[in-house]
């Protein structure tokens, strides 16, 4: 695992990182907690933080509440905290503001390797519930509420004119194929057309055979021709069914930020835009005219 350890002092941070480098975990060391901070926020892949309660400028317990606030965005990680004042108070405290353990200092190897398994289990175990509950178990691309949350993250970062965009996919009168080749054909062309559009951005299935991405840096003459591509190749995709091969093809609707925009309102036009292009006749990408258009004042 990788591991954070801060401490006001070197021989301290050398000490631990002697007791936990020889079981293969990498140690990022650090005297100062808002460095180390810093570093937790740019290294998502780090799992553990060790504190000593005694550190500056942000005390150990101000450490821990930022870490805690940090892992709601970044994914697991496990808070350790350390002091040579092993009383009940400052265990609570540790505990209250967001630490999931504590340990004496200077710790034993046996102790502190243990505990490192225990959290090594736990993150373990909250990686795959964040999994389970962000994807869509047939193709394993991002379900809807977690394309939406991904979606307002990129919008935060690029919710300027034209700086995202978004396309729906809605797969063509996909009920024939279920009806002529059965359902698992049906579930594997829906697979099939995920993977091609998960590779683009950030891809989700919202439902059924309904598919979008957002594509954040791109404007609406990018995307719609990002969109032309992904049609074209939706339309040479081939799904083996017995001794047929299955072919399909894919309506998009492609929509581009504009001034107080929101995702869902993104969304929502990129959808009518969709609507748009199966009731002029399929296979095709229509842009929101509403995003095309000059704004007349
Ligand atoms: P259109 O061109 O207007 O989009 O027609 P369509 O037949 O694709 O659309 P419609 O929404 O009428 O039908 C979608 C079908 O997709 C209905 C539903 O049974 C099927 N479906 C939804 N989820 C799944 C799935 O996970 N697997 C399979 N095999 N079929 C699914
Ligand atoms: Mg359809
Ligand atoms: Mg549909």
């Amino acid at each position: 695992m990788q591991i954070v350890i801060v401490d006001s002092s070197r021989v301290v941070l050398q000490i631990i990182a002697s007791l936990i480098e020889p079981r293969g975990h990498a140690v990022h060391a650090f005297t100062d907690s808002v460095q180390a901070l810093a570093f937790l926020r740019s290294a998502p892949e780090v799992r553990v933080l060790i504190t000593s309660l005694e550190v500056r400028p942000l005390c150990g317990l101000e450490l821990c509440w930022s870490a805690r606030l940090l892992a709601e965005e970044r994914g697991p990680l496990h808070v350790i905290t350390m002091s040579s004042a092993r009383n009940v108070r400052s265990l609570a405290e540790a505990l209250d503001s967001g630490a999931d353990d504590f340990i004496e200092k200077p710790p034993s190897a046996e102790e502190l390797n243990a505990r490192l398994r225990a959290a090594e289990r736990l993150t373990t175990m909250q990686e795959e519930l964040i999994r389970l509950a962000e994807t869509d178990p047939l193709t394993g691309a991002l379900n809807r509420r977690a394309f939406f949350n991904r979606a307002r993250l990129a919008a935060e970062q690029n919710g300027r004119e034209g700086g995202v965009s978004a396309i729906l996919a809605d797969i063509d009168h996909f009920k024939r194929i279920n009806d002529q080749y059965g359902h698992d054909v049906g579930d594997r062309a829906i697979t099939a057309v995920a993977d091609l559009i998960a590779q683009e951005g950030i891809g989700g299935r919202l439902g059924g055979e309904e598919f979008a991405l957002v594509l954040p840096g791109c404007g609406i003459a990018g995307a719609t021709a990002q969109a032309e591509r992904l049609r074209a190749g939706v339309q040479d995709l081939r799904i083996r069914a017995g001794n047929a091969t299955v072919s399909m093809t894919c309506s998009f609707g492609v929509s581009s930020w504009t001034n107080g925009d929101s995702v869902e309102a993104l969304v929502k036009r990129a959808d009518v835009a969709l609507y748009a292009a199966k009731t002029s006749g399929r296979n095709r990408v229509v842009a929101s005219s509403r995003d095309t258009m000059p704004v007349v004042a």
